[in-house]
Parts: structure tokens; sequence; C-alpha cells
């Protein structure tokens, strides 16, 4: 048992190291910086919803001036939101969410964890989202946090007393912080992670209030601010040649796919937490009345004597000449008998011995992945840039038996290399986030290993072990197995060493629409993950469906290349969906995963393994006309979904619309939030208008109001007002209001059915007020609330038609929810069936 824990704890140290994706190399003044804090026994915790809610200005305050270990809990990855650099969304968009934290977090010098808490989509009340979320589940790994953790004090982003006011994920987050500070310590709350940890009380809980609570400015300057904190976070670090507020903005620059690119702010600043729970501390210190130095651990001050000297007398030209002391204070560390602070000073002081000997130490893997069975080599690097006695006795790899006892004393700038090859074990666990192993609820994800829970990432497959003897004192130190490499356009790259399946498969298009009968080709594209694989895929197929031919055998001889394969999938004569799924067979193994890889220059590069699988669905679905110009806004997928049911979808330049020029298609549909970020758009709406009222068709999908009110008047050629209405209960019922209007009648009839297996939400910034040329089609509301009455609104103008809808079409398209494409259809075939009526009548 206590080898585990040494194995575990030392998992932590390396994924730290792991995120960094460089190696630091810090110069002796920031080293200087890291001695303060491992003279600094104190922790605080910060804690709100979503990746980019948290205010790196306090976690760089509370981690670089107060020097406190500082974590931010999140309690989810931010699935839910939505992504300005890449296609990523959902589950994969949290996985790149977590790592833009963890660069954060590398930046302000805090920690990250998570609870089990899936982010959904937007949530109006907390009782809504403690509802999904499994309340008694995340509160459980709130509690886990606050006792492995163990903070003085804890700040919640969000204030637990205002439900309604913002994201009901928000003020869930501090209704659960503030729950779990009153029960952390009460040992029969939640008594199976005692096995684990121990119970803790935090001295204090705070609230980050901001003048915003307050409406201005100006009101907050006159509230009494008696039970307030107040702080400057606007301080400057000499060490690092930084103010706080500088080092708060590169934070929260990492939040790239939110767009949280920022400029760099200086000078004094002020932030305020008042005080929820305990005593108000004197002189804004928050850490007031509480023991943050060496004495607060017994056996601790004689490590205190000797590393608060090495502070005092700091030599900036000559760090290594602490070498002795620091190694003399790391030997009276370990007969500390205070795990927690044993276990995580270790950790700093290992760093701090390495930074002060310029002690180099990097295991890396010959090739950037392996499969469990196969050959890996891996190198070990250990260069000792100082005149003291070191010496590497042996090197070994986590759970592997083949190592190497060079027993070599490492003279000063004089590099040594040393190789272990291994066979993977056949049970080395794949390479991917682990909260996406197994399948989740709506509100959380599985995790059954309680030691993963808060974890922000997977702990790295195999560690490698450097012995060293410092001084004559026996330093084991521990680092994960990376993949260094070099690109002409990028320098050197520091990839994660994957452990992945000999073989995996695809499916690019993850919804297929058979809107007729016909066949459809679809292609298998196969992925081998070592050299020489051969074998045969299936494509299992719902009932119903068919698929030849039944089994397609393949070979690929290059670890990495991808070949595609081809099967003929026929649906049945009436509606079905359900999913199609390759199955490889290599020997008599059989592997079924897909891979993902997310890769960008901030983050480090992501192996994710999911069901390899797609979404099939037959519907009888009726249309009317042919092209399509589509005018692309924020970013959405219906342009292709529109294509699945043989519409012809002309991307269009706004700079290339002219009078007459849209006058070839049958309908043209604006994009979401077109009108938010196009610029030109706003000069385009009269010919577009003049297109409606020759006879053409436009559909205004939604935009958010506040933007829109400042920037645009013109929207729909009728009055229309947007709101901030939306309906996120994605099964709110849905009533028929007009119930004879083309929209739900042709070419399909639309009913109360269509609005079933819908995803995320029922729409977003609904019209609240609209002229009487509108006609309103549907009316819903959320529990609890009115019925809004504004998510399709059609209006005839001239000879054409407006629509503005605010339904979450880009969110069910591309998921193949049938009653969606329907309604779409027929907006893009409105007025088409007067035509056809008039042409009866004349024949
Ligand atoms: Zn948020």
């Amino acid at each position: 048992m206590k080898y585990v824990w040494v194995t575990l704890s030392a998992i932590v140290f390396s994924v730290t190291l792991l995120h960094a994706q460089k190696p630091d190399k810090p110069t002796s003044a920031e080293t200087y910086h890291e001695l303060q804090k491992l003279n600094f026994l104190g922790t605080a915790l910060y804690v709100a919803a979503h990746p980019d809610d948290e205010n790196t200005s306090l976690i760089s305050y509370m981690s670089n001036h107060e020097k406190a270990r500082t974590v931010y809990l999140s309690m989810t990855r931010g699935d839910g939101g939505q992504n300005l650099i890449g296609s990523e969304l959902r589950e994969l968009l949290g996985v790149l969410r977590t790592e833009e934290l963890l660069a954060a977090r590398h930046m302000d010098g805090g920690e990250q964890r998570f609870t089990r808490a899936n982010d959904f989509g937007f949530s109006k009340h907390p009782n809504e989202t403690l509802k999904i979320w499994d309340k008694e589940k995340v509160l459980a790994d709130v509690v886990w946090t606050i006792r492995k953790i163990k903070p003085d004090v804890i700040v919640n982003r969000f204030d637990h007393r205002t439900p309604g006011s913002t994201h009901g994920h928000h003020t869930s987050s501090a209704v659960l912080s503030v729950e779990a500070f009153d029960i952390a310590n009460n040992p029969e709350v939640y008594a199976e992670q005692l096995e684990y940890t121990t119970p803790w009380q935090p001295k204090r809980i705070f609230y980050n209030t901001s003048w915003w609570q307050y409406g201005s400015q100006e009101a907050f300057e006159k509230v009494d601010k008696s039970g307030m904190v107040s702080l400057d976070v606007g301080t400057y670090y000499p060490e690092l040649g930084l103010s706080n507020n500088e080092i708060a903005a590169m934070a929260r620059s990492q939040h790239l796919c939110q767009g949280f690119g920022r400029l760099t702010d200086r000078g004094s600043s002020m932030e305020y937490i008042e005080l929820l729970k305990g005593d108000m501390p004197k002189n804004n210190d928050v850490f007031d009345g509480i023991n943050t130095t060496w004495s607060r651990v017994k056996g601790g001050a004689a490590v205190g004597e000797i590393l608060y000297a090495v502070e005092k007398n700091f030599n900036f030209r000559n760090p290594e000449k602490h070498l002795t002391e620091l190694v003399k204070a790391y030997q009276l560390l370990q007969k500390v008998e205070d795990e927690h602070w044993r276990t995580l000073k270790s950790e700093e002081l290992q760093t701090l011995i390495l930074n002060c000997a310029g002690l180099y130490l990097e295991a890396s893997s010959a090739e950037a992945s392996a499969t469990p069975g196969s050959m890996a080599k891996v190198n070990f690097e250990a260069i000792n840039r100082s005149a003291n006695a070191i010496t590497l006795k042996s090197i070994s790899l986590s759970g592997i038996s083949e190592n190497s006892t060079p027993d070599q004393v490492l003279a000063d700038n004089i590099k040594s290399n040393f190789d272990i090859s291994f066979t993977v074990p056949a049970t080395t666990n794949y390479t991917s986030p682990y909260w996406l192993n197994d399948p989740g609820t709506l509100g959380t994800y599985t995790v059954n290993d309680q030691m993963l829970i808060g974890k922000p990432e997977t702990p790295s497959a195999f560690t490698a072990i450097f012995a060293l003897e410092i001084n004559g004192v026996a330093i084991n130190i521990e680092k994960p197995v990376i993949y260094r490499y070099s690109k002409p356009d990028k320098g050197e790259v520091y990839e994660p060493f994957a452990i992945l399946p000999e073989a995996t498969s695809k499916i690019d298009e993850k919804v297929l629409i058979f809107a007729s009968a016909d066949t459809k080709d679809v292609q298998v594209k196969i992925r081998a993950g070592k050299n020489d694989v051969s074998g045969n895929v299936v494509l299992n197929h719902p009932e119903g469906w068919m698929v030849t031919p039944s089994s397609i055998p393949f070979s690929i001889a290059q670890k990495g290349e991808e070949i595609s394969v081809s099967f003929k999938v026929s649906p049945p004569q009436s509606g079905s969906e359900g999913k199609i799924s390759p199955v490889i067979t290599i020997g008599n193994k059989t592997y079924d995963k897909e891979l993902v890889e997310i890769n960008y220059d901030h983050i480090p590069k992501q192996s994710i393994l999911l069901p390899s699988e797609a979404k099939v669905v037959r519907m009888n679905i009726q249309k009317s006309g042919e092209h399509i110009a589509y005018i692309m806004g924020a970013g959405d997928n219906v342009p292709e979904s529109l294509e699945q049911i043989g519409y012809q979808v002309h991307l269009i330049d706004p700079n290339d619309i002219q009078i007459g020029s849209l006058d070839k298609y049958d309908a043209v549909v604006v994009g979401i939030r077109a009108y938010n970020v196009v610029d030109a758009l706003k000069f385009k709406q009269p010919i577009l208008f003049d297109y409606v009222e020759k006879g053409g068709t436009m559909i205004v999908q939604y935009n958010t109001a506040g933007r829109w009110a400042r920037q645009f008047e013109n929207i729909a050629p009728y009055d229309l007002t947007l709101s901030n209405d939306r309906v996120t209960d994605e099964n709110a019922k849905v009533n028929i209001l007009a119930k004879n209007n083309s929209l739900v009648n042709f070419p399909n009839a639309i009913t109360e059915k269509d609005f079933d297996g819908w995803v995320q939400e029922r729409g977003l910034y609904f019209p609240s007020e609209w002229s009487a040329d509108f006609t309103p089609v549907l009316e819903m509301g959320d529990e609890g609330e009115s019925q809004t009455q504004g998510s399709l609104l059609v209006a005839p103008y001239g000879e054409g038609h407006y629509i503005y809808t605010g339904l979450s079409f880009f969110r069910e398209l591309p998921v193949g929810v049938s009653g969606a494409y329907k309604l779409f259809a027929n907006m893009l075939s409105v007025g088409k069936d007067e035509v056809k009526k008039e042409s009866n009548v004349k024949g």
C-alpha cells in the first residue's frame, strides 16, 4: 500500500511537467521565486464552473504574491462552449479546454482540478443544474478536492445567494463550495473517501465580488466594505520582470478557443473578496491567523531553519552553492510524519535541487507512440551543470523490469545518455482522457477509480525514474516519458508519449441521412498503430439495414499509415435510425475505436480514443427547390446537413452580393450570428430584401441580442426586436400555433412528434416583439416560465417570404434530428405550394 501511494504522488508531480509542453528552464531569479513559494505553507482553492470563469488576476496574486499553493477547481471541462479555433465540440472541446486551463495555470503558477460534472449546455437555474449533474456526486468531488488539497481559504467566483441571476452552473459551483466547506471535516460524510484521505476544515470561505454585482463602479464605491478583504492585484514581481496583471492576462490569453486573447495590463488594480464563513482576517491578509511557516508541520522547524537561511542569503550568481543545504533539508523533510506536506514539499524541493544544480533530466521515447505488446526504446539524458558530487546510480521505468545501473558520476557539464529497450506490457492502458473511457450521463462523466477523480489529465503511461546520489544522499527523480522531435517551421516540439491500439477506424461523416431508399457508399478509414498490420473489418448496422460486403480484408505496411475501404449501405423503406460501427479483427483481437488527435501550438498534442461509429437516419422527407445560397456567420455545419438531403448549397461571400446576383437561388439562408460577426452584411440588407420582394425566400438563423442592437436596425424588412429569450430544455413542449401555415404543412406535415429527440436546447435569442406582418408559428417555454412565441416567425414580403428563427437548427441538423430536417425543408419550400396551387388553378 505504501509503495502505491509513493507512485501515485509521483504521478501528480509528473503530470505538472507533462502539460508544460517544453520543460521549464528557470533563471536563478525564477528559482528564487520558487524557493519563496517552498517556504510558504498555505493553500488557496478557487472555485467556479467553467474553463475561463476563473479570475486569473486573483489566482496569480495568491500564487505569486502570497506564494500560496493555489488550485482552481472548475466544476466542468467546458464541453458545452463554442470553439473559435477549430472544429472540436462537446467532449473533444472539453479536452481542448482542459489543456488550455493547464496552459493558463502554467502561466499563473496555479494548479488545476475538476469534478465529474459535465457542461451540458446553458442552464437558467441551479435547481435544474444540480438535478442534471447529480448533486450528490459533484458535491462528493468538491469535498474530495478539499480533503486532498487541504485549503486554508476558499474563494468562490460566483455568489451562492443569487440563483437565476447567472448561468445555473455558476451559482451551483458556489452553492456546492459553501456546502462542502461545512461538511468536508465531518468523517461521517462521504466516509468511503477516507480510505485515501483525511477530513479537512478550511478556515475561511470568500466570494470574489466585483462592481458589476452592484450595477456600476459608482454604486460599488458606496458599498460598505467592512466585510470584504481588498487586494491590490497589480503588484510587480521584480524577480519575474512582470506585473501580476500582466501574468493574469497571459494566463487568460491561453483560452484561445473561447476567443480570450487579451492585451496585457499593468498598474495598481483592486480585487474584493467578501467573507462568507470563518473569522474576518486583519490587515487584508487572507492567511491572517494561519501559521504558514515551516513550524506548521511537526518536525518542519528544522527544515525551515535551513531553507529560510538559503532564502535570506540566496546566491543568484551561483545557486549551486546551496546544494549541500538543500539536500540536508531534503533529508530532514523525509522524516516529517505529515504525509500531505512531506509529499508536496518534497516535490517542490526536488525541483529546486535540480534547478540549483543545473541538473537536466529527460526521458524521451524514440517514437511518438507504441502499441501494447510491441517494443519501445527510451533514451535517458542526464547532465549536471555544477561542481557538486552527483552520481546517477540507476535508471528505470515504472512497471518495467528492464533497467540500467550506470553508477556514473555526472561530471560538470558532460552529458550522459542511456537507452532502455523494453516490451510494452500487453495490459498497458491506452493514452486517452480517462473521463471519456466509459459512457457517462448528460450531467456527469463516469470515473470508477477514486484516485483519478479531480485529476486534470490521464497520468502518463510510463514514468522514468532517475536514482541519484547527491552529496551522499539518495534522491529519486521521476519524469514522464515524452517524445520530442524538430519541425523545420516550428523548432523543437514536445509531445506526450502515447500508447495506442494496433488499429483504429473512422467514418468521416458522423451522420448519414438517407432521404430516399438509395444505397450509399460509406468509406471506412483504417489507421495502423504499428508496422505490418493485417486483418479484416466488418460494419455493424441496425436491424432492417443492409451492408455489403459483410467483411473486407486489409493489410497496412507502415505504422501511422491510413487506408480506406468502402461498404455499400442500404436503408429500409420506412423511417429508421441507428448506428453503424466498424469493428476490426486482427488475429484474435478486435478493435472498435476511432483515434482523434488535437494539435495546436498552445497545448500539447492530445490523443483521444472514442467509439468508432456514425449515425444513420432514414427519413421520409419531401422537399421543394434545389439551389440554396448560404451566407456563413460565426460558423455552423448547416450547409453540409442540407446537402445530405439533396440540396445544392452554394456558400456566398457577402461582399459579392449584388442586385440580381441571388435571383437564381431558391432560398438564401443566413448562418448563425452572421449579423454579429460579418460587418459587410449591414450594407447588403437592401439587396437581400430586394431579392425577397421579387419572390425569393430569406431565412435568418439566430443572432445575439446585445451586439445586434448596437450595430443594426434592419435585420428584417419589418420591425423585429431580438431578446435574450431562450428555451434551454430540449424536451420543452412545443405547441403549433399556426396550424394552417405552410411551414408546418408543406411539403412535410409537422406534428408535435417532430420535436422529439432534439438535443441541448430548443433555441435562443428569440425575438420578443415583431410587427403584425409576421406570423408566429410555434409556442414553447421552459418549465415554470411563460410561453414564448418568437422561435419561428414568417412574413410575406413583396412576392417572397422572410423567415426569422432562433430554433437551434445548427445543433439539431448535424446530429440527424428528423423533425428539424423536415421543418427546415419546409422553410426552404415556403411559397412553393402557392405556386403549385396557382398552376393547378390555371391548369
Ligand atoms: Zn462560465
